[in-house]
């Protein structure tokens, strides 16, 4: 299958140019700003991939493609996972997110981690495409560097040098990161 262009679920501007970087050779289009967003409430993160592209190509009638990502704390029994975005509270922010996490590890030497990642194409015919990224790591036990989003100022890759996500450039990030390594996969699938 050759697919030359995919409607985005995600209006996340960090997202949008890390994906259509991993895409090369797809047209990305952005989602249309009258759809709404959906509810994530599948309880998994290839649910969640599958509910949001769903819902874009069913408004629009053209693949769409969604992804959704969690962060997997070994200590916490797998939280906060699917339920990353909101960790701290319907309304909460990656700071208090953040904040939360490292409270919840504060005195705890086991801080190993994982980000997972889930990349879904949705076709109109019902039909999906489904890949998977995952970057193993470990949770600092406080907040290093500016750049990212999320809990990157936290998690410190085990393939990287001993920075944090939040210490990296973009291309570095996404090298060896859980969604750099979805989409990469998703490409060569598509
Ligand atoms: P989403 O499914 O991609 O929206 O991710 C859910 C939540 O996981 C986000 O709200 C962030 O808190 C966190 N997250 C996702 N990707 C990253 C990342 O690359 N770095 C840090 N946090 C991330």
């Amino acid at each position: 299958m050759s697919v030359t262009r995919l409607v985005l679920a995600t209006a996340n501007p960090h997202k949008v140019g890390e994906i259509a970087k991993l895409l090369p050779g797809v047209r990305l289009v952005p989602r249309p700003e009258e759809i709404p967003d959906v509810v994530e409430d599948a309880g998994t993160l290839v649910g969640n991939a599958r509910l949001k592209a769903v819902a874009i190509c069913e408004a629009t009638g053209a693949p769409a493609v969604a992804d959704d990502t969690g962060l997997e704390v070994d200590a916490l029994d797998g939280e906060p996972g699917v339920e990353s975005a909101y960790y701290a509270g319907p309304e909460a922010d990656a700071l208090h997110n953040v904040a939360k996490l490292l409270n919840a590890l504060d005195g705890v030497a086991e801080r190993t981690a994982r980000f997972r990642t889930v990349a879904l194409v949705r076709f109109p015919d019902g039909s999906e495409i489904v890949a998977q990224g995952v970057v193993e790591g470990t949770i600092a036990a406080q907040r290093s560097g500016e750049a990212g989003f999320g809990y990157d100022p936290v998690f410190v890759p085990d393939d990287g040098d001993g920075r944090s996500f939040a210490e990296m450039s973009e291309i570095e990030k996404s090298a060896i990161s859980h969604r750099g390594r979805a989409f990469r996969s998703l490409a060569e699938l598509l």
